[in-house]
């Protein structure tokens, strides 16, 4: 192991790591174990080319904290932790099948101590693959993986219906401008939720057609992605990449609201305060983008019907209400608010209400 895989991970205030590599294919596979306190560590598997497989780890890492704070935050008892298969670069359908079969197998040496579900360059038949019947992946049945897309786009969209009703003082998104950037596996049903919902939809994505043919369907209108942030919309949703609010976009936001599924939305924390400072109201990321994250959790106890899925879903809408009244009465940022309710709920054992 060099110096910089030792000094990473000796600098990490997580439990363990587990790092392994696949020959075959030249991938590094990292699985970080944030922290069990409250249960076993559920996240997802991201597959990625890094410029360094240091990269990858380190996202691992990232990504295993905020695992933790994410189901803290939404009061599920599930530890935190995150899987990266770090390729060295596109593989053949061969060589990234038989990678999917051998990291089923680490899963599977580690007896459930790290679940998992799909993430960025996975997909539910990726996970079924990886399963094959193990049962440590969350989501898979009867040879049937559900799709978190749809699930999660519930909860953006009741973390936006909050974010109007605080922000505006009105129940009803009819009338709002939104725009969604990024029209894949969220985006695209966030928007046909919002649409339904008689808001005046703008819609971006780097993949230009995707977004035309959106904006036609749903009766939105296309936005060049280099006109993003400089667009006036009452809500800016993210919905496709990490760091979109940073130096360099935040003084050029013309939103009142950023509310979207993307993780990690904020290049760092400074970013909460800077929203903060314009009047920007911001849900936090891991709290909003939840949605999915809840339907897996209501899989694994067993819950199959949608109905209830949705309705569990839908609870993010009241927890966000609750954390921008928090954070007004405190006079903080709602990321301030949702760390420190995730803390508590860490603390507490798991007894303390979300
Ligand atoms: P996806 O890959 O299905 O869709 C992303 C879309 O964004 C694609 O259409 C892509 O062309 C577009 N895109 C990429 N870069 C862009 C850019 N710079 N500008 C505009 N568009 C761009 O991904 P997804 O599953 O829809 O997830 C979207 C975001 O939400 C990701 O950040 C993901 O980590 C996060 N998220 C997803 C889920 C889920 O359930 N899928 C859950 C929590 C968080």
């Amino acid at each position: 192991m060099t110096d910089t895989f030792r000094q990473t991970i000796e600098a990490w205030d997580g439990e363990s790591v587990v790092v392994s590599h696949d020959t075959t294919t030249g991938t590094w596979i990292f699985i970080a174990l944030h922290d069990t306190r409250l249960g076993c560590a559920v996240g997802g598997t991201r597959m990625k080319t890094y410029p360094s497989p240091v990269d990858g780890l380190v996202d691992a890492l990232r990504l295993g904290e905020g695992m933790t704070y994410k189901w803290a935050g939404i009061g599920i008892p599930f530890g935190g932790g995150k899987a990266v298969l770090a390729t060295p670069g596109p593989l053949g359908d061969e060589e990234r099948n038989g990678l999917l079969e051998r990291y089923g197998g680490l899963l599977a040496s580690l007896r459930g101590a790290f679940r998992t579900g799909v993430d960025l360059g996975t997909s539910p038949d990726d996970l079924l693959r990886v399963d094959r019947g193990a049962g440590y992946v969350i989501g898979v049945a009867n040879g049937h993986s559900e799709d978190p897309g749809p699930f999660t786009a519930l909860g953006v969209f009741g973390g936006i219906r909050a974010a109007v009703s605080h922000r505006f003082g009105a129940d009803s998104l009819g009338g709002r401008s939104v725009l969604v950037q990024g029209v894949g596996g969220v985006g695209l049903p966030l928007a046909e939720l919002l649409a339904a919902d008689g808001v005046k939809l703008y819609v971006s994505d780097i993949d230009a057609g995707a977004a035309r043919a959106a904006a036609t369907r749903l009766h939105g209108q296309a936005v060049d992605p280099d006109d993003v942030y400089d667009t006036e919309v009452d809500v800016y949703a993210p919905c496709a990449i990490g760091a979109t609010i940073n130096p360099d976009t935040l003084p050029r936001l013309r939103c009142a609201i950023v509310a979207g599924s993307a993780n990690n939305q904020l290049l760092t924390e400074a970013e909460a305060a800077g929203l903060q400072e314009r009047g920007i109201l911001y849900a936090p990321d891991y709290i909003i983008n939840a949605g999915g994250a809840m339907a897996f959790a209501g899989l694994y106890e067993g819950v199959t019907e949608k109905d209830e899925l949705n309705a569990r879903v839908s609870t993010i809408e009241d927890s966000l209400r609750s954390i921008f009244s928090e954070a007004r009465d405190a006079g903080e940022s709602p990321l301030a608010s949702a760390k420190r309710l995730a803390e508590r709920y860490l603390q507490s054992g798991g007894s303390a209400a979300t």
